[in-house]
């Protein structure tokens, strides 16, 4: 992508016949602004982050994402990029092996599961080319029935003039501010919060590995000559540090195998961890007129079904689709036939990944042994069942 000032895209997108603002060059507002590139629209995208913003954490995507990256012909950039993630392995309390689960073979009729970290995926989605303003955000937005006035800050412009505006600032979007009330945006709060560590690959690059301890989660996932692994505990304990969860960690558990060991050593360094808090929202509405959500900023996610970054993408796609369709009389009623299509799939997925945070997330001695017992006789077509539903009901948005 090339950095450029905001004069310098708005100049391009002057005589489109769509002048569409993305707020937010995330996964789903890069995905979107490629889209509508491949539309023939000069989206005008803006950042707040700088161009060398850290890129982050591991990603498993689910194959929801390979109709958009077939239409970005991103496909061969996306695999060479990331890894097939075929195996998943659930560990106890103590270390012991729970269950392993061959996730490649449910999934492969429907693409595959992979590993991808972010900055991989954005590099990805950077590949067709285009233009991103970095140091911007938007301040104010003024709508009319023609269209929406936005005012920058961190710009050499202090205004400009949309047909559509999408905010794409993910889960703790300010621009969601400028058209939602307070009491629209509801969330769900874990009070966990996770470290999020990089080690070398190992030769299991084909496995998801998680552990699931009495007030501690331990995951790791593969991605290309790499592994990501996250160890959360409850936020109560954050300023104790990484190097007392890693030490906790290791009195608890034993012959957990090589892969733990190395993470709890890379932990254990500390250096290069990064924190987040673990919780999520959920906007009440998605659009209003000529002003839309998507993403994180519509709907963010808890990681514990490993989807958010996948409908992220999924409704950037339909929304795409939607915004640049020739059956809608006007930009307002392209943008509530989106919401209408992706609010109930996405809002289905994250009630799944909000099931899941209370067993993952636990610090029970009583519920973790009787979770542990439990997950044994847990079929892998049962816990994947809502991602297959997901994958049965995949949109079929307009031309
Ligand atoms: C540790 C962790 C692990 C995860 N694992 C998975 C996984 O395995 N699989 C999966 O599918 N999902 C996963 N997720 C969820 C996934 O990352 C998110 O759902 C996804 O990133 C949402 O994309 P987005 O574009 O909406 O938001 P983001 O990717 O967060 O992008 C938002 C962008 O907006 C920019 N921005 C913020 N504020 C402003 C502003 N005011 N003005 C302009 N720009 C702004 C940000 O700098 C950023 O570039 C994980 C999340 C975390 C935290």
């Amino acid at each position: 992508m090339e950095t450029t000032s905001l004069q310098a895209q708005l100049d391009a997108a002057r005589n489109d016949r769509l002048r569409v603002l993305v707020i937010g060059a995330g996964i789903a507002g890069l995905t979107l602004a490629q889209l509508l590139r491949g539309r023939g629209l000069h989206p005008v995208l803006v950042e707040r982050a700088g161009p060398d913003a850290p890129s982050g954490y591991m990603l498993a995507l689910v194959p929801l994402v390979d109709p958009v990256l077939a239409e970005l012909a991103l496909t061969k950039t996306y695999r060479d990029r990331s890894v097939p993630m075929r195996r998943y392995r659930l560990r106890s309390r103590h270390g012991a092996l729970v269950r392993e689960y061959e996730m490649g073979k449910l999934l492969d009729a429907y693409g595959d599961y992979r590993g991808i970290s972010r900055g991989d995926l954005m590099d990805v989605l950077a590949q067709p080319g285009g233009t991103v303003s970095h140091g911007v955000t938007v301040t104010a937005l003024d709508q009319r029935p023609d269209g929406v006035t936005a005012a920058f800050a961190g710009a050499d412009v202090a205004e400009a003039e949309f047909d559509a505006v999408i905010a794409a600032d993910g889960l703790h979007s300010a621009t969601r501010g400028l058209l939602l009330e307070p009491e629209q945006v509801t969330g769900h709060e874990t009070d966990w919060g996770g470290w999020v560590v990089w080690m070398d690959a190992d030769e299991d690059q084909d496995l998801g590995e998680e552990l699931w301890g009495t007030g501690w989660f331990v995951g790791t996932y593969p991605v290309k000559e790499r592994i990501g692994a996250i160890l959360c505990a409850p936020r109560a304990s954050k300023h104790e540090g990484l190097g007392a969860l890693v030490a906790r960690i290791r009195s608890e558990v034993s012959g957990a195998g090589d892969r733990l060991d190395r993470v709890l050593a890379q932990a254990d360094d500390g250096r290069e961890s990064y924190y987040w808090a673990l919780n999520d929202c959920r906007s009440a509405a998605w659009t209003s007129g000529r002003i839309a959500l998507v993403g994180d900023a519509a709907a963010g996610f808890l990681p514990t079904a490993g989807i958010g970054a996948g409908m992220a993408i999924e409704s950037a796609w339909v929304l795409a689709h939607h915004l640049t369709a020739n059956e809608y009389g006007d930009v307002a009623a392209a943008l509530r036939a989106y919401e209408q299509a992706q609010r109930p799939r996405v809002e289905a997925a994250q009630k799944n990944s909000r099931q899941l945070a209370p067993m993952m997330f636990n610090s029970s001695p009583t519920a973790a042994a009787v979770r542990d017992a439990a997950a044994r006789f847990v079929p892998l077509g049962v816990a994947l069942r809502p991602i297959q539903k997901l994958l049965d009901t995949r949109p079929t948005p307009p031309a």
